[in-house]
């Protein structure tokens, strides 16, 4: 077993790290509203929901399940993190399965993808014959289409449908490699210093806490 205080340590390091992930995502969010506030189609907006549906139709976009035998949840084809800097606009959010969207989460941390340009394509390109070894992702395609033949063309059919629903929106694509240019440089910065602010942070609360309460330790 672990001793207590490094587990404690560890539980502060992920607390720091939660605190920089926050951040990320509070802007991540912000800039979404922003920059799309003059787009021709809204986010939520009933045409939107209706692009989705012409797109997708009642299948979760990646392994092609049917709505009605899975949990679907709202799931964002550049991750909002750090290392994929997705934003929350038209053309980039779409409703998927619970486990695909969970399985893709292995991509999308990745700092440097190396089956393609963007997490959720690297997501839908194991198919089977690319990784050195069978990764879990191969694995789940491998689980979800067994006959090679077919997971093959299922994976690369679903992927060009992808690209072609967000094709559709002009101003996303207008943005987007500017977006992939300049924002995983920022925010790896930005990541860094709110944890080093966190960490300074907590020390210098330690220390006024110390000195105004009296108390030792
Ligand atoms: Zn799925
Ligand atoms: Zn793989």
């Amino acid at each position: 077993m672990k001793h207590p205080s490094s587990q404690l340590r560890t539980a502060t390091r992920r607390a720091k790290s939660d605190v920089a992930n926050k951040l990320i995502s509070m802007f991540l969010h912000e800039l979404s509203q922003s920059i799309s506030r003059t787009w021709k189609v809204k986010i939520g907006s009933a045409e939107y929901v209706e692009m989705v549906r012409e797109a997708f139709g009642n299948l979760c976009p990646y392994c092609s399940c049917e709505m009605a035998d899975a949990t679907f949840i709202v799931e964002h084809l550049d991750g909002m993190n750090r290392l994929r800097a997705g934003l929350h606009v038209p053309g980039n959010v779409l409703v998927a399965c619970k486990r695909c969207n969970n399985e893709k989460r292995r991509d999308d941390s990745l700092t440097v993808l190396s089956l393609a340009a963007s997490g959720w394509e690297s997501f839908l390109s194991h198919d089977g014959t690319r990784c050195k070894m069978l990764c879990p992702t191969c694995k789940y395609w491998a689980a979800r289409w067994s006959d090679e033949a077919e997971r093959k063309s299922r994976l690369s059919e679903n992927l060009l449908r992808i690209r072609l629903f967000r094709n559709r929106f002009e101003e996303f694509q207008t943005v987007l490699p500017a977006l992939h240019a300049t924002l995983p440089a920022l925010l790896a910065k930005s990541y860094l210093e709110c944890q080093v602010f966190a960490e300074t942070e907590i020390k210098s609360l330690l220390e006024r806490f110390r000195a105004t309460s009296g108390v030792q330790f």
